[in-house]
């Protein structure tokens, strides 16, 4: 249960954020619909979670595979999202809980993810993290190592390809944001055209609570937005 006080907070919270999407939607021709908001709950509770469940959000995100764990028994019945680094003694408990790994951030855990796939007798859908804005902090992909990645991309039988994952660097003026967003759906429509078609490559998970109205109209098809939405919950 959360207080009365921060359920109005919360409710009001992701009401905004809804005609933020659907205005920035607009801007870009694109239906609202094409875009998934993804609640990242890495900084509340399981009951502000649960609170966001019931008012009809059903996409949530988290970057701890722990975190997740806890979270995903309490809320069996959401889509998960797994948005931070994934350890491979991790991926095992983890992979079956989440409908989509955001954050696949170098070879080695593909091949763990194809192997641990085998024996699961599953297929995983995941994204690449791309780490478009060469921060040196940032884990990913660097955008001219893709295509070397292609031939071993197209050896995976149990893992699938989405698309492309991004954190922009943090400006105070998103717009300056825009670069990134462009480059990684640029990369995305490229690697689409040369990979096998086995790999999706739609999608594009792009936009934080700084910056996510720009991502939309780049072409995000998912937004990870936490700090906004929390914003005023005790
Ligand atoms: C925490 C986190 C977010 C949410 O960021 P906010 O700025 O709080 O909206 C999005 N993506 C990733 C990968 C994160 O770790």
């Amino acid at each position: 249960m959360i207080s009365e006080a921060n359920r109005v907070t919360l409710e009001r919270n992701l009401h905004s954020i809804e005609e933020r999407l659907l205005r920035a939607s607009e801007r870009a021709n694109r239906r609202r619909d094409e875009v998934t908001l993804i609640a990242v709950t890495k900084t509340v509770s399981v009951d502000v979670a649960s609170a966001l469940v019931e008012m009809g959000q059903t996409h949530l995100g988290e970057s701890r595979p722990q975190e997740l764990w806890k979270k995903a028994e309490a809320l069996p019945e959401v889509e998960w999202h797994l948005i931070g680094h994934l350890q491979t003694n991790k991926l095992a408990r983890t992979i079956p809980l989440v409908k989509l790994t955001h954050s696949v951030d170098r070879e080695k855990l593909l091949f763990a993810l194809e192997n641990e796939g085998a024996k699961q007798e599953q297929t995983w859908s995941v994204l690449l993290e791309v780490n478009a804005s060469r921060e040196e902090s940032k884990t990913g992909f660097v955008p001219e190592a893709m295509t070397a990645l292609i031939p071993r991309l197209n050896e995976l039988k149990h893992v699938r390809i989405h698309g492309l994952m991004t954190m922009a660097a943090w400006e105070e003026n998103p717009e300056e944001c825009r670069s990134t967003f462009v480059l990684l759906r640029e990369l995305r429509d490229d690697l689409k055209n040369r990979i096998d078609d086995r790999h999706p490559m739609n999608e594009l998970s792009m936009g934080m609570s700084n910056d996510f109205e720009v991502a939309v109209e780049e072409g995000a098809t998912f937004v990870r937005v936490g700090t906004s939405l929390f914003e005023g919950i005790s």
